[in-house]
């Protein structure tokens, strides 16, 4: 495929190496493969994922890495054999980026724990760039109603915010929905904060002790409660989903829980968690954590999404601003999501 309509170049925020700030680089705008699509960008969204990568605490990324998975922009180019979009769909590109089709995971709707999986913007270059590449069949359709920088956060921190309150569910009585607390009130939080309240969940945020803007976001998204994490909530919780990397909230949170209560750990990576005694644990407690999604995980929360309606709070950056968002994300300076946004 040759487009004359498409440039030679783009700009793009490159890993070199792990540790290292990103590189503003004039890359070859990439051509899409079989099966691919081409997609001119218009945001993408500053993960808690993609600085893990940059940091270099999750093993053997592609390098150099475009990094990126809450990538949202229009097809510009099909490549053989797409027929699913045509150029000019809004699109959104999310963490899951392949999956073998073969492997017992694959085989049973379990593609998240696939053995042989490419993830954007880690194992495959991503959307810190005016140009992606991405497998269509792991492309979704972004619903009409949101803007590129507001849709952006649903690729990731919805969607895995999504899968993580559904694991939070107990499953032998999957429409009870009673006290939830949610430690770390960021990007995913305040997306399934949103979701949480329209299932009936009675919500309780939990914050960095101190963090005073946090614990107002959280109020003002239907926090009956909102605390630090070093504090108990007035009720004990049926669930609680952890989304801080930081791995003595496990024990905390188990202290929490009500007897049958889940405790999920939502993030990708984690500090290690302190010993604690069994019998935060015993009365069927448990401790679950959350893997990549499915595509049918994205189906449905992007259906679900504009029917809440869930509403994203953004802070907009250029791309050549990538390392500023990281730094603002690592410190805990931000209200909501970063987006980069391309400017074309
Ligand atoms: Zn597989
Ligand atoms: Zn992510």
């Amino acid at each position: 495929m040759s487009d004359p309509a498409l440039p030679a170049t783009m700009r793009a925020m490159l890993l070199e190496l792990p540790g290292k700030p990103l590189r503003l680089a004039e890359l070859p705008v990439p051509r899409p493969g079989a099966d691919e699509v081409l997609i001119r960008l218009e945001a993408c969204g500053v993960c808690r994922t993609d600085l893990h990568v940059v940091d270099g605490e999750l093993p053997d990324p592609k390098l150099p890495l475009v990094p990126g998975h809450e990538a949202v922009g229009r097809v510009a180019a099909l490549g053989r054999g797409v027929a699913r979009f045509r150029p000019g769909d809004r699109v959104g590109v999310p963490w899951l980026g392949w999956t073998c089709g073969q492997c017992a995971y694959c085989r049973s709707g379990r593609e998240n724990l696939c053995e042989r999986p490419l993830f954007t913007g880690y194992t495959r270059d991503g959307g810190y760039a005016e140009y992606m590449v991405a497998d269509a069949r792991y492309v979704f359709p972004v619903p009409g109603h949101y803007g590129a920088a507001e849709a952006a956060p649903l690729l990731c921190a919805g969607l895995i915010g999504y899968r993580s309150l559904k694991m939070a569910h107990d499953p032998q009585r999957p429409d009870a929905a009673g006290a939830l607390g949610l430690y770390g009130f960021g990007a995913a939080a305040h997306i399934v904060a949103q979701l949480a309240r329209h299932q009936g969940w009675r919500l309780f945020a939990f914050v960095k002790p101190g963090d005073r803007a946090a614990l107002e976001f959280a109020r003002m998204l239907g926090a009956e409660w909102a605390g630090g994490s070093d504090e108990r909530p007035p009720v004990a919780l049926d669930a609680a989903i952890i989304y801080a990397p930081v791995g003595a909230l496990v024990p905390a949170a188990l202290r929490a829980l009500a007897p049958g209560g889940r405790l999920v750990c939502a993030g990708i990576h984690m500090s290690d968690i302190p010993s604690f005694p069994y019998d935060i644990l015993w009365h069927e407690r448990s401790v679950h954590s959350v893997a990549n999604l499915t595509r049918a995980d994205g189906d449905e929360f992007l259906a679900l999404a504009p029917l809440v309606p869930v509403v994203t709070t953004v802070e907009t950056l250029p791309l050549e601003q990538a390392n500023e968002a990281l730094a603002r994300l690592r410190d805990g300076r931000l209200t909501g999501a970063a987006v980069l946004t391309m400017g074309l």
